[in-house]
């Protein structure tokens, strides 16, 4: 789906198909040179991960190995719920492995945090954070996120495997979705 095809739904238009490309081959080649000998465990987080995930793996020159989780976060609203809860785990030991956790946005950074106490709990390696978004909230609670996509600002957005109410997550691209369609 391009954005074209949804353009009335959106109130702004923040970053194209080419711009979000772009950006994540410059944080593979970051990724590249960090894990040069590591052969990291991307882990991502389903279901807005997936877009993130697919783009960076692929743009990795380096071996990587991938696994995923889904936790509990947005529900079909726009507003954080605070609730955080394991609906799957991964399937793979990260006991000395070198941990990427791969997210689709950061907001609050509220599942961020229980979930590197979550997986630092279980010795891996080292754990670093991969986001594709970022927002001004996340900034405030200094939330760490050593690869980061794009700083956002605080509008509920959709595309590039984030969603409303399940739909856009197909979306190419990203962008704000407008007050009309959800109030
Ligand atoms: P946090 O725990 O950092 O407040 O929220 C993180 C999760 O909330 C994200 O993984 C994402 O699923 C959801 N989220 C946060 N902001 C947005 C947004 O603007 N749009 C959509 N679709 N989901 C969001």
């Amino acid at each position: 789906m391009k954005l074209d095809d949804v353009r009335a739904d959106l109130s702004a238009v923040l970053f194209t198909e080419e711009h979000i490309e772009t950006r994540i081959g410059e944080l593979a080649a970051q990724i590249d040179q960090d894990y040069a000998d590591k052969s990291p465990l991307l882990v991502g987080i389903l279901n807005g991960a997936v877009m993130v995930m697919a783009d960076l793996s692929r743009a990795l020159s380096i071996h990587c190995e991938m696994d995923w989780m889904a936790i509990s976060s947005y529900g079909s609203g726009v507003a954080s719920s605070g609730v955080v809860r394991i609906l799957k785990d991964m399937n793979t030991s990260i006991v000395d492995r070198h941990v990427l956790i791969v997210e689709d946005i950061v907001d609050t950074g509220l599942t961020l945090s229980y979930l590197i106490e979550n997986l630092k709990s279980r010795n891996p390696a080292s754990i670093e954070v991969c986001a594709g978004f970022r927002k001004p909230e996340a900034v405030r609670n200094h939330v760490s996120v050593k690869y980061l996509g794009f700083d956002i600002p605080s509008d509920f957005v959709v595309g590039y495997g984030l969603d409303y109410a399940g739909r856009y997550r197909n979306l190419r691209g990203l962008g704000i979705l407008s007050p009309k369609v959800y109030s």
